[in-house]
Protein backbone atom coordinates (compact mmCIF):
# COMPACT_ATOMS: atom_id res chain seq x y z
CA UNK A 1 0.00 0.00 0.00
CA UNK A 2 0.96 3.76 -0.98
CA UNK A 3 2.55 5.65 1.65
CA UNK A 4 3.36 9.05 2.92
CA UNK A 5 5.80 10.54 5.11
CA UNK A 6 5.42 13.31 7.99
CA UNK A 7 7.85 15.75 5.87
CA UNK A 8 5.17 15.26 2.91
CA UNK A 9 1.93 15.09 5.13
CA UNK A 10 3.16 18.95 6.48
CA UNK A 11 4.00 20.12 2.80
CA UNK A 12 0.54 19.11 1.08
CA UNK A 13 -1.14 20.25 4.46
CA UNK A 14 0.21 23.84 3.75
CA UNK A 15 -0.34 23.56 -0.35
CA UNK A 16 -4.23 22.69 0.68
CA UNK A 17 -4.32 25.96 3.03
CA UNK A 18 -2.77 28.00 0.00
CA UNK A 19 0.15 28.66 1.36
CA UNK A 20 2.72 30.12 -0.90
CA UNK A 21 6.23 31.13 0.72
CA UNK A 22 8.45 29.27 3.42
CA UNK A 23 11.53 30.64 4.64
CA UNK A 24 13.96 28.95 7.29
CA UNK A 25 17.06 27.28 7.97
CA UNK A 26 17.40 23.58 7.51
CA UNK A 27 19.08 21.29 9.71
CA UNK A 28 17.81 18.01 12.04
CA UNK A 29 14.90 17.50 11.77
CA UNK A 30 13.31 19.59 9.48
CA UNK A 31 15.39 19.41 6.14
CA UNK A 32 13.13 16.82 4.85
CA UNK A 33 9.91 19.08 5.34
CA UNK A 34 12.26 22.09 2.94
CA UNK A 35 12.58 19.79 0.32
CA UNK A 36 8.93 18.27 0.58
CA UNK A 37 7.57 21.71 0.46
CA UNK A 38 9.33 22.42 -2.56
CA UNK A 39 7.97 19.29 -4.35
CA UNK A 40 4.70 20.60 -4.36
CA UNK A 41 5.30 24.05 -5.44
CA UNK A 42 5.80 26.25 -2.19
CA UNK A 43 8.17 28.38 -2.79
CA UNK A 44 11.06 28.17 0.05
CA UNK A 45 13.56 30.38 0.87
CA UNK A 46 16.85 29.49 2.76
CA UNK A 47 18.24 32.25 4.57
CA UNK A 48 21.05 32.84 7.11
CA UNK A 49 19.08 33.45 10.17
CA UNK A 50 15.96 32.19 11.93
CA UNK A 51 15.30 35.65 12.89
CA UNK A 52 15.29 36.88 9.89
CA UNK A 53 13.62 34.13 8.00
CA UNK A 54 11.21 34.38 10.75
CA UNK A 55 10.92 38.30 9.93
CA UNK A 56 10.82 37.65 6.22
CA UNK A 57 7.58 34.86 6.95
CA UNK A 58 5.49 37.62 9.03
CA UNK A 59 6.48 39.95 6.46
CA UNK A 60 4.26 37.89 3.64
CA UNK A 61 1.29 37.54 5.93
CA UNK A 62 0.88 41.57 6.25
CA UNK A 63 1.71 42.24 2.14
CA UNK A 64 -0.15 39.00 0.85
CA UNK A 65 -2.86 38.45 3.88
CA UNK A 66 -2.01 34.64 3.50
CA UNK A 67 0.94 33.81 6.21
CA UNK A 68 3.97 33.04 5.22
CA UNK A 69 5.57 29.85 6.98
CA UNK A 70 8.73 30.20 8.84
CA UNK A 71 10.99 26.67 9.30
CA UNK A 72 13.12 26.13 11.67
CA UNK A 73 15.00 23.38 13.92
CA UNK A 74 14.93 22.31 17.44
CA UNK A 75 16.02 24.53 20.09
CA UNK A 76 18.28 27.44 19.29
CA UNK A 77 16.65 27.39 15.60
CA UNK A 78 13.06 27.46 17.56
CA UNK A 79 14.74 30.24 20.04
CA UNK A 80 16.09 32.55 17.44
CA UNK A 81 12.70 32.69 15.62
CA UNK A 82 10.58 33.77 18.87
CA UNK A 83 11.87 37.26 17.75
CA UNK A 84 10.22 37.10 14.91
CA UNK A 85 6.96 35.57 16.45
CA UNK A 86 6.86 38.43 19.14
CA UNK A 87 7.39 41.20 16.26
CA UNK A 88 3.91 39.46 14.08
CA UNK A 89 1.91 39.12 16.90
CA UNK A 90 2.57 42.67 18.28
CA UNK A 91 2.27 44.27 15.01
CA UNK A 92 -0.92 42.12 14.54
CA UNK A 93 0.23 40.32 11.64
CA UNK A 94 -0.50 36.23 10.42
CA UNK A 95 2.74 33.63 10.26
CA UNK A 96 3.02 30.43 10.93
CA UNK A 97 5.84 29.01 12.39
CA UNK A 98 6.83 25.35 12.19
CA UNK A 99 9.68 23.93 14.55
CA UNK A 100 11.48 20.88 14.52
CA UNK A 101 11.56 19.07 17.98
CA UNK A 102 13.59 16.15 19.69
CA UNK A 103 12.43 12.86 18.98
CA UNK A 104 8.97 11.77 21.57
CA UNK A 105 10.73 8.68 23.21
CA UNK A 106 13.54 10.97 23.98
CA UNK A 107 11.58 13.67 25.27
CA UNK A 108 12.85 14.44 29.24
CA UNK A 109 16.04 12.66 28.53
CA UNK A 110 18.19 15.22 27.87
CA UNK A 111 18.01 14.90 24.13
CA UNK A 112 19.91 17.01 21.06
CA UNK A 113 18.43 20.53 20.57
CA UNK A 114 15.65 19.47 23.33
CA UNK A 115 13.37 22.65 24.82
CA UNK A 116 9.76 22.98 25.87
CA UNK A 117 8.98 24.93 22.73
CA UNK A 118 4.96 24.28 23.17
CA UNK A 119 4.94 25.74 26.15
CA UNK A 120 7.25 28.63 25.31
CA UNK A 121 5.57 29.36 21.95
CA UNK A 122 2.07 30.30 23.92
CA UNK A 123 3.16 33.75 25.30
CA UNK A 124 4.41 34.87 21.58
CA UNK A 125 1.60 32.76 19.54
CA UNK A 126 -2.66 32.74 18.94
CA UNK A 127 -1.96 28.91 19.06
CA UNK A 128 0.77 26.99 19.87
CA UNK A 129 0.41 22.92 19.29
CA UNK A 130 2.10 19.93 18.64
CA UNK A 131 -0.33 17.40 16.39
CA UNK A 132 -0.83 13.89 18.12
CA UNK A 133 -0.02 12.12 15.06
CA UNK A 134 0.34 12.16 11.47
CA UNK A 135 -3.06 11.91 10.73
CA UNK A 136 -3.74 15.10 12.59
CA UNK A 137 -1.31 17.00 10.54
CA UNK A 138 -3.65 18.66 7.89
CA UNK A 139 -6.53 19.61 10.74
CA UNK A 140 -3.83 20.92 12.87
CA UNK A 141 -2.18 23.29 9.64
CA UNK A 142 -5.98 24.18 8.83
CA UNK A 143 -6.50 25.48 12.69
CA UNK A 144 -3.12 27.46 12.59
CA UNK A 145 -3.56 29.07 8.90
CA UNK A 146 -7.26 30.13 9.86
CA UNK A 147 -6.22 31.28 13.59
CA UNK A 148 -3.30 33.51 12.04
CA UNK A 149 -6.06 35.44 9.59
CA UNK A 150 -9.15 35.60 11.65
CA UNK A 151 -10.11 38.05 14.11
CA UNK A 152 -7.20 39.76 15.15
CA UNK A 153 -4.72 38.62 13.30
CA UNK A 154 -0.90 37.03 14.75
CA UNK A 155 1.38 34.10 14.58
CA UNK A 156 0.79 30.25 15.57
CA UNK A 157 3.25 28.05 16.01
CA UNK A 158 3.12 23.99 15.15
CA UNK A 159 5.76 21.83 16.92
CA UNK A 160 6.59 18.50 14.96
CA UNK A 161 8.83 15.66 16.29
CA UNK A 162 11.85 15.07 14.83
CA UNK A 163 10.53 11.20 14.55
CA UNK A 164 7.18 12.52 12.72
CA UNK A 165 9.15 13.69 9.67
CA UNK A 166 10.12 10.67 8.18
CA UNK A 167 7.46 8.65 9.81
CA UNK A 168 5.74 6.72 7.33
CA UNK A 169 1.66 6.05 6.88
CA UNK A 170 -0.91 4.63 4.61
CA UNK A 171 -1.43 7.27 2.05
CA UNK A 172 -5.34 6.85 2.59
CA UNK A 173 -5.40 7.20 6.45
CA UNK A 174 -4.71 11.21 5.99
CA UNK A 175 -7.21 13.31 4.77
CA UNK A 176 -6.73 16.73 3.50
CA UNK A 177 -8.46 19.68 4.60
CA UNK A 178 -10.06 22.04 2.51
CA UNK A 179 -8.26 25.63 2.57
CA UNK A 180 -10.27 27.50 5.50
CA UNK A 181 -12.61 29.98 4.42
CA UNK A 182 -11.64 33.60 4.06
CA UNK A 183 -12.12 35.46 7.20
CA UNK A 184 -15.58 36.66 7.59
CA UNK A 185 -16.31 40.49 7.05
CA UNK A 186 -17.96 41.60 10.31
CA UNK A 187 -19.64 45.33 10.30
CA UNK A 188 -20.77 47.64 13.01
CA UNK A 189 -23.80 48.06 14.60
CA UNK A 190 -26.01 50.58 12.91
CA UNK A 191 -26.72 52.68 16.04
CA UNK A 192 -23.02 52.73 16.62
CA UNK A 193 -22.36 54.23 13.34
CA UNK A 194 -25.18 56.56 13.58
CA UNK A 195 -23.37 57.85 16.89
CA UNK A 196 -19.92 57.98 15.48
CA UNK A 197 -21.68 60.33 12.65
CA UNK A 198 -23.02 62.80 14.52
CA UNK A 199 -20.14 63.34 16.81
CA UNK A 200 -18.01 63.98 13.89
CA UNK A 201 -21.24 66.14 12.61
CA UNK A 202 -20.40 68.30 15.51
CA UNK A 203 -16.44 68.55 15.32
CA UNK A 204 -14.43 71.68 14.95
CA UNK A 205 -11.48 69.85 14.61
CA UNK A 206 -11.92 66.38 13.09
CA UNK A 207 -8.80 64.64 12.53
CA UNK A 208 -8.82 60.39 10.84
CA UNK A 209 -5.99 58.79 12.02
CA UNK A 210 -5.06 55.74 10.04
CA UNK A 211 -3.60 52.86 10.76
CA UNK A 212 -1.89 49.53 9.72
CA UNK A 213 -4.98 47.53 10.28
CA UNK A 214 -6.81 49.73 7.39
CA UNK A 215 -3.64 48.68 5.18
CA UNK A 216 -3.98 45.19 6.14
CA UNK A 217 -7.77 45.39 5.30
CA UNK A 218 -7.50 47.28 2.06
CA UNK A 219 -9.51 49.77 3.13
CA UNK A 220 -7.59 51.98 0.75
CA UNK A 221 -10.50 52.95 -1.88
CA UNK A 222 -12.77 53.37 0.86
CA UNK A 223 -10.76 55.40 3.38
CA UNK A 224 -9.63 58.00 0.11
CA UNK A 225 -13.84 58.24 -0.53
CA UNK A 226 -14.47 59.04 3.08
CA UNK A 227 -11.56 61.69 3.12
CA UNK A 228 -12.34 63.04 -0.37
CA UNK A 229 -16.42 63.02 0.34
CA UNK A 230 -15.84 64.68 3.88
CA UNK A 231 -12.86 67.09 3.51
CA UNK A 232 -11.08 65.47 7.06
CA UNK A 233 -7.70 66.02 7.36
CA UNK A 234 -5.62 62.77 7.83
CA UNK A 235 -2.59 61.48 9.41
CA UNK A 236 -1.48 57.87 9.08
CA UNK A 237 0.80 55.92 11.11
CA UNK A 238 4.40 54.78 9.93
CA UNK A 239 3.30 51.66 8.35
CA UNK A 240 -0.13 53.17 7.23
CA UNK A 241 1.90 55.91 5.30
CA UNK A 242 0.13 55.42 1.39
CA UNK A 243 -3.27 54.14 2.37
CA UNK A 244 -4.01 57.65 0.70
CA UNK A 245 -0.96 58.70 -0.92
CA UNK A 246 1.23 61.25 1.02
CA UNK A 247 0.34 63.81 -1.52
CA UNK A 248 -3.01 64.00 -1.12
CA UNK A 249 -3.77 67.47 -0.11
CA UNK A 250 -5.93 66.68 3.13
CA UNK A 251 -2.55 64.86 4.15
CA UNK A 252 -1.19 66.95 7.75
CA UNK A 253 1.55 64.59 8.42
CA UNK A 254 3.77 67.72 8.19
CA UNK A 255 1.89 68.67 11.26
CA UNK A 256 1.66 65.66 13.35
CA UNK A 257 1.93 67.36 16.42
CA UNK A 258 -0.25 70.27 15.93
CA UNK A 259 -2.99 67.93 14.78
CA UNK A 260 -2.88 65.26 17.56
CA UNK A 261 -2.69 67.94 20.53
CA UNK A 262 -5.71 69.85 19.17
CA UNK A 263 -7.96 67.65 17.11
CA UNK A 264 -11.49 67.95 19.07
CA UNK A 265 -12.59 64.43 17.43
CA UNK A 266 -10.21 61.55 16.36
CA UNK A 267 -11.64 58.94 14.36
CA UNK A 268 -9.24 56.08 14.92
CA UNK A 269 -9.29 53.83 11.77
CA UNK A 270 -7.39 50.68 12.66
CA UNK A 271 -4.31 51.90 15.45
CA UNK A 272 -4.28 51.11 18.98
CA UNK A 273 -3.86 54.02 21.28
CA UNK A 274 -0.05 52.80 22.56
CA UNK A 275 3.25 54.53 22.51
CA UNK A 276 2.80 55.54 18.72
CA UNK A 277 0.43 57.21 18.86
CA UNK A 278 1.27 58.60 22.89
CA UNK A 279 -1.56 56.82 24.63
CA UNK A 280 -4.24 58.79 23.37
CA UNK A 281 -3.49 61.42 26.87
CA UNK A 282 -2.19 64.93 27.43
CA UNK A 283 -0.28 67.10 26.47
CA UNK A 284 0.05 65.45 22.86
CA UNK A 285 -4.08 64.92 23.02
CA UNK A 286 -6.57 67.58 24.35
CA UNK A 287 -8.02 66.04 27.81
CA UNK A 288 -11.76 66.67 26.21
CA UNK A 289 -10.82 64.55 23.25
CA UNK A 290 -13.54 62.68 21.50
CA UNK A 291 -12.23 59.04 20.02
CA UNK A 292 -13.94 57.24 17.59
CA UNK A 293 -12.02 53.85 17.66
CA UNK A 294 -12.62 51.20 14.69
CA UNK A 295 -10.59 47.95 14.92
CA UNK A 296 -11.59 44.14 14.34
CA UNK A 297 -10.82 43.47 18.63
CA UNK A 298 -13.10 44.22 21.40
CA UNK A 299 -10.40 44.44 23.23
CA UNK A 300 -8.84 46.75 21.77
CA UNK A 301 -11.58 49.31 22.17
CA UNK A 302 -11.51 51.76 25.61
CA UNK A 303 -7.95 51.07 25.54
CA UNK A 304 -6.21 54.24 27.70
CA UNK A 305 -9.10 57.07 26.96
CA UNK A 306 -12.69 56.33 27.19
CA UNK A 307 -14.28 56.42 23.55
CA UNK A 308 -17.25 58.27 22.06
CA UNK A 309 -17.76 55.44 19.99
CA UNK A 310 -16.88 52.08 19.25
CA UNK A 311 -17.56 50.60 16.21
CA UNK A 312 -16.20 46.84 15.79
CA UNK A 313 -15.38 45.64 12.77
CA UNK A 314 -13.63 44.85 9.60
CA UNK A 315 -12.11 48.45 8.40
CA UNK A 316 -13.21 48.09 4.84
CA UNK A 317 -16.64 47.22 5.96
CA UNK A 318 -16.72 49.80 8.56
CA UNK A 319 -15.39 52.52 6.38
CA UNK A 320 -18.50 51.46 3.96
CA UNK A 321 -20.76 52.11 6.63
CA UNK A 322 -19.88 55.29 7.06
CA UNK A 323 -19.41 56.55 4.11
CA UNK A 324 -23.67 55.55 3.81
CA UNK A 325 -23.98 57.22 6.72
CA UNK A 326 -22.12 60.77 5.14
CA UNK A 327 -23.67 60.75 2.26
CA UNK A 328 -26.92 60.15 4.00
CA UNK A 329 -25.99 63.44 5.95
CA UNK A 330 -23.85 65.32 3.39
CA UNK A 331 -21.67 65.98 5.45
CA UNK A 332 -18.66 68.06 4.54
CA UNK A 333 -16.08 69.36 6.36
CA UNK A 334 -15.62 72.76 5.29
CA UNK A 335 -11.69 73.60 3.52
CA UNK A 336 -12.09 77.20 4.66
CA UNK A 337 -12.06 76.64 8.07
CA UNK A 338 -10.10 77.84 11.43
CA UNK A 339 -8.22 74.29 11.73
CA UNK A 340 -7.76 73.64 8.11
CA UNK A 341 -5.76 77.23 8.23
CA UNK A 342 -3.67 76.20 11.24
CA UNK A 343 -2.68 72.98 10.16
CA UNK A 344 -1.54 74.24 6.55
CA UNK A 345 0.41 77.25 8.37
CA UNK A 346 2.17 73.96 10.39
CA UNK A 347 2.46 72.39 7.66
CA UNK A 348 4.71 75.05 5.52
CA UNK A 349 6.54 76.57 8.32
CA UNK A 350 8.10 72.34 9.33
CA UNK A 351 8.27 72.12 5.00
CA UNK A 352 10.27 74.85 4.76
CA UNK A 353 12.49 73.56 7.67
CA UNK A 354 13.12 70.73 6.30
CA UNK A 355 13.84 72.15 3.25
CA UNK A 356 16.56 74.43 4.90
CA UNK A 357 18.59 71.37 5.87
CA UNK A 358 17.88 69.21 2.82
CA UNK A 359 20.07 71.98 0.77
CA UNK A 360 22.59 72.34 2.86
CA UNK A 361 25.93 72.08 0.94
CA UNK A 362 28.50 71.08 3.49
CA UNK A 363 30.33 67.87 4.20
CA UNK A 364 29.67 65.72 5.58
CA UNK A 365 25.79 65.33 4.57
CA UNK A 366 23.11 65.21 6.68
CA UNK A 367 20.15 62.74 7.17
CA UNK A 368 18.15 65.21 5.21
CA UNK A 369 20.16 66.41 2.57
CA UNK A 370 20.68 62.43 2.16
CA UNK A 371 16.83 61.72 2.02
CA UNK A 372 16.37 65.28 -0.13
CA UNK A 373 18.58 63.00 -3.10
CA UNK A 374 16.79 59.60 -2.59
CA UNK A 375 13.71 61.01 -2.64
CA UNK A 376 14.55 63.03 -6.17
CA UNK A 377 15.62 59.64 -7.60
CA UNK A 378 13.50 56.20 -6.08
CA UNK A 379 10.83 55.56 -8.31
CA UNK A 380 6.98 56.62 -6.75
CA UNK A 381 6.01 52.75 -6.79
CA UNK A 382 8.97 51.41 -5.20
CA UNK A 383 8.00 49.43 -1.79
CA UNK A 384 10.42 50.59 0.83
CA UNK A 385 11.61 48.76 3.73
CA UNK A 386 13.30 50.79 6.78
CA UNK A 387 14.96 50.70 10.17
CA UNK A 388 17.07 52.73 12.19
CA UNK A 389 17.09 55.28 14.47
CA UNK A 390 17.18 58.98 12.80
CA UNK A 391 16.88 56.88 9.63
CA UNK A 392 13.84 55.53 10.19
CA UNK A 393 12.21 58.71 11.68
CA UNK A 394 13.78 60.76 9.09
CA UNK A 395 12.97 58.89 6.58
CA UNK A 396 9.47 58.34 6.88
CA UNK A 397 9.36 62.32 6.85
CA UNK A 398 11.10 62.93 3.99
CA UNK A 399 10.43 59.71 2.02
CA UNK A 400 6.56 60.00 0.51
CA UNK A 401 4.70 57.01 -0.03
CA UNK A 402 1.74 56.97 -2.80
CA UNK A 403 0.48 53.38 -2.56
CA UNK A 404 -0.73 50.88 -0.01
CA UNK A 405 1.46 47.94 2.60
CA UNK A 406 4.76 49.89 0.21
CA UNK A 407 6.44 51.09 3.84
CA UNK A 408 8.02 48.15 6.22
CA UNK A 409 9.38 49.16 8.90
CA UNK A 410 10.14 48.46 12.67
CA UNK A 411 6.78 48.59 13.61
CA UNK A 412 4.57 48.27 16.97
CA UNK A 413 7.58 46.39 18.83
CA UNK A 414 10.31 48.83 17.79
CA UNK A 415 11.78 45.67 16.17
CA UNK A 416 15.50 46.60 15.06
CA UNK A 417 16.79 43.89 12.35
CA UNK A 418 13.62 43.40 10.67
CA UNK A 419 14.72 45.06 7.33
CA UNK A 420 16.70 42.64 5.27
CA UNK A 421 14.20 39.59 5.99
CA UNK A 422 11.67 42.33 5.13
CA UNK A 423 12.77 43.11 1.89
CA UNK A 424 13.84 39.55 0.32
CA UNK A 425 10.19 38.97 1.55
CA UNK A 426 9.00 42.19 -0.15
CA UNK A 427 11.25 41.14 -2.93
CA UNK A 428 9.80 37.81 -3.41
CA UNK A 429 6.09 39.20 -3.22
CA UNK A 430 7.10 41.84 -5.58
CA UNK A 431 8.55 39.03 -8.08
CA UNK A 432 5.28 37.21 -8.50
CA UNK A 433 3.04 39.99 -8.94
CA UNK A 434 4.37 43.52 -8.89
CA UNK A 435 7.52 42.52 -10.85
CA UNK A 436 8.16 46.39 -12.25
CA UNK A 437 8.51 47.64 -8.42
CA UNK A 438 11.70 47.98 -6.71
CA UNK A 439 12.49 46.71 -3.50
CA UNK A 440 14.67 49.78 -1.32
CA UNK A 441 15.81 48.96 2.22
CA UNK A 442 17.44 52.04 3.32
CA UNK A 443 19.53 50.83 6.85
CA UNK A 444 20.72 52.46 9.37
CA UNK A 445 24.37 51.16 9.95
CA UNK A 446 23.31 49.45 13.47
CA UNK A 447 20.04 48.69 11.99
CA UNK A 448 21.79 46.57 8.44
CA UNK A 449 24.03 44.76 11.26
CA UNK A 450 21.58 42.61 12.79
CA UNK A 451 21.18 40.74 9.86
CA UNK A 452 23.77 41.71 7.40
CA UNK A 453 24.62 38.14 6.35
CA UNK A 454 21.69 38.45 4.39
CA UNK A 455 23.04 40.01 1.85
CA UNK A 456 24.41 36.71 0.62
CA UNK A 457 20.77 35.15 0.70
CA UNK A 458 19.64 38.42 -1.61
CA UNK A 459 22.33 37.31 -4.13
CA UNK A 460 21.79 33.79 -3.71
CA UNK A 461 18.42 34.28 -4.89
CA UNK A 462 19.16 37.10 -7.53
CA UNK A 463 16.45 39.44 -5.80
CA UNK A 464 17.42 42.75 -7.13
CA UNK A 465 17.22 44.53 -3.93
CA UNK A 466 18.79 48.23 -3.17
CA UNK A 467 20.14 48.70 -0.02
CA UNK A 468 20.75 52.32 1.10
CA UNK A 469 22.80 52.27 4.33
CA UNK A 470 22.82 55.82 6.33
CA UNK A 471 25.99 55.47 8.28
CA UNK A 472 26.78 57.55 10.90
CA UNK A 473 29.77 54.88 12.61
CA UNK A 474 26.97 54.49 15.38
CA UNK A 475 23.51 53.85 17.20
CA UNK A 476 22.60 57.56 17.42
CA UNK A 477 25.65 59.11 16.87
CA UNK A 478 29.04 58.02 16.03
CA UNK A 479 32.73 59.62 15.96
CA UNK A 480 34.32 60.48 13.07
CA UNK A 481 37.63 59.00 12.03
CA UNK A 482 40.46 61.62 13.55
CA UNK A 483 38.33 61.91 16.75
CA UNK A 484 37.98 58.01 16.75
CA UNK A 485 42.07 57.30 16.71
CA UNK A 486 41.63 60.11 19.59
CA UNK A 487 40.13 58.45 21.85
CA UNK A 488 41.96 55.35 21.35
CA UNK A 489 44.97 57.13 22.14
CA UNK A 490 43.26 57.04 25.65
CA UNK A 491 43.05 53.49 26.26
CA UNK A 492 42.17 50.11 25.58
CA UNK A 493 38.99 49.58 23.27
CA UNK A 494 36.58 47.94 26.44
CA UNK A 495 37.08 50.77 28.46
CA UNK A 496 37.08 54.27 25.93
CA UNK A 497 34.94 52.95 22.88
CA UNK A 498 31.55 54.83 23.68
CA UNK A 499 28.87 52.17 23.64
CA UNK A 500 27.06 54.17 20.80
CA UNK A 501 30.22 53.92 18.43
CA UNK A 502 30.35 51.79 16.03
CA UNK A 503 34.09 51.25 13.40
CA UNK A 504 34.06 54.51 11.18
CA UNK A 505 34.55 54.53 7.76
CA UNK A 506 33.64 50.70 7.58
CA UNK A 507 32.87 49.10 3.98
CA UNK A 508 29.69 47.60 4.25
CA UNK A 509 28.97 47.87 0.43
CA UNK A 510 31.83 45.27 0.21
CA UNK A 511 29.80 42.80 1.81
CA UNK A 512 27.76 43.14 -1.04
CA UNK A 513 30.33 42.88 -3.79
CA UNK A 514 31.95 40.09 -1.86
CA UNK A 515 28.71 37.84 -3.19
CA UNK A 516 28.39 39.42 -6.53
CA UNK A 517 26.43 42.57 -6.22
CA UNK A 518 27.16 46.15 -6.96
CA UNK A 519 28.50 47.80 -3.86
CA UNK A 520 28.92 51.70 -3.46
CA UNK A 521 31.31 53.71 -0.96
CA UNK A 522 29.58 57.62 -1.49
CA UNK A 523 30.24 60.65 0.91
CA UNK A 524 29.19 63.45 -1.39
CA UNK A 525 25.84 64.39 -3.14
CA UNK A 526 27.33 63.83 -6.61
CA UNK A 527 28.39 60.02 -5.64
CA UNK A 528 25.16 59.52 -4.32
CA UNK A 529 23.03 60.52 -7.55
CA UNK A 530 24.99 58.75 -9.51
CA UNK A 531 25.10 55.31 -7.58
CA UNK A 532 21.43 55.92 -7.22
CA UNK A 533 20.84 56.01 -10.62
CA UNK A 534 23.66 53.16 -11.72
CA UNK A 535 22.04 50.92 -9.05
CA UNK A 536 18.37 51.77 -10.12
CA UNK A 537 18.74 51.72 -14.24
CA UNK A 538 20.05 48.00 -13.50
CA UNK A 539 17.37 46.05 -12.41
CA UNK A 540 18.80 42.77 -12.13
CA UNK A 541 21.37 43.22 -9.66
CA UNK A 542 21.32 43.19 -6.00
CA UNK A 543 22.95 46.49 -4.90
CA UNK A 544 24.57 48.39 -1.43
CA UNK A 545 24.96 52.15 -1.39
CA UNK A 546 27.00 52.96 1.80
CA UNK A 547 26.27 56.83 2.20
CA UNK A 548 28.49 58.10 5.01
CA UNK A 549 27.25 61.19 6.69
CA UNK A 550 28.16 63.35 9.85
CA UNK A 551 28.26 61.26 12.47
CA UNK A 552 26.77 64.03 14.75
CA UNK A 553 23.88 64.62 12.46
CA UNK A 554 20.79 64.43 13.74
CA UNK A 555 16.78 65.50 13.58
CA UNK A 556 15.39 68.69 13.86
CA UNK A 557 14.65 70.15 17.10
CA UNK A 558 11.00 68.54 18.30
CA UNK A 559 8.46 70.09 19.78
CA UNK A 560 8.27 67.02 21.85
CA UNK A 561 11.18 65.15 22.62
CA UNK A 562 11.09 61.20 21.53
CA UNK A 563 9.84 58.93 24.19
CA UNK A 564 10.71 60.88 27.50
CA UNK A 565 8.31 59.86 30.32
CA UNK A 566 7.72 63.38 31.13
CA UNK A 567 6.39 64.08 27.52
CA UNK A 568 4.39 60.60 27.32
P1 LIG B 1 -0.31 51.35 13.82
O1 LIG B 1 1.02 50.75 14.05
O2 LIG B 1 -0.54 51.75 12.43
O3 LIG B 1 -0.63 52.40 14.82
P2 LIG B 1 -1.52 49.14 15.20
O4 LIG B 1 -0.73 47.95 14.83
O5 LIG B 1 -1.30 49.78 16.51
O6 LIG B 1 -1.41 50.20 14.02
O7 LIG B 1 -3.05 48.79 15.13
C1 LIG B 1 -3.59 48.01 14.13
C2 LIG B 1 -4.99 47.66 14.60
O8 LIG B 1 -5.71 47.23 13.47
C3 LIG B 1 -5.02 46.55 15.64
O9 LIG B 1 -5.67 47.00 16.79
C4 LIG B 1 -5.81 45.43 14.93
O10 LIG B 1 -6.67 44.76 15.81
C5 LIG B 1 -6.57 46.19 13.88
N1 LIG B 1 -6.91 45.44 12.68
C6 LIG B 1 -6.19 44.55 12.00
N2 LIG B 1 -6.86 44.11 10.93
C7 LIG B 1 -8.04 44.74 10.92
C8 LIG B 1 -9.18 44.71 10.08
N3 LIG B 1 -9.25 43.96 8.99
N4 LIG B 1 -10.22 45.49 10.40
C9 LIG B 1 -10.18 46.25 11.51
N5 LIG B 1 -9.14 46.34 12.33
C10 LIG B 1 -8.08 45.59 12.05
MG1 LIG C 1 23.92 54.71 12.77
Amino acid sequence: MASVSGAQVIAESLKAQNIEYMFGIVGIPVTEIAIAAQAVGIKYVGMRNEQAACYAASAVGYLTGRPGVCLVVSGPGFLHALGGMANATVNCWPLIVIGGSSDRNQETMGAFQEFPQVEAGRLYNKLSVRPSSLEAIPAVIEKAVRTSIYGRPGSCYIDIPGDFVTLQVNKSSVKYVECCLPPPISTAESSAVSRAASVIALSKQPLLIIGKGAAYSHAENNIRKLVDLCGLPFLPTPMAKGVVPDNHPNCVAAARSTALQHADVIILLGARLNWILHFGLPPRFRKDVKVIQIDICSEELGNNVRPAATLLGDINAVTGQLLEEFSKRSLKYPSNSEWWKRLRETMLNNEERSKGLALQKSLPMNYYTVFHHIRELIPKDCILVSEGANTMDIGRTMLPNYYPRQRLDAGTFGTMGVGLGFAIAAAMVAKDRTPEKRVICIEGDSAFGFSGMEVETICRYNLPVLIIIINNNGIYTGLGADAWKEMLKFGEPATCVPPVSLLPNSHYEEIMSAFGGKGYFVKTPEELQNALKASLTDKQTPSLINVMIDPQSDRKKQEFPWLTRSNL
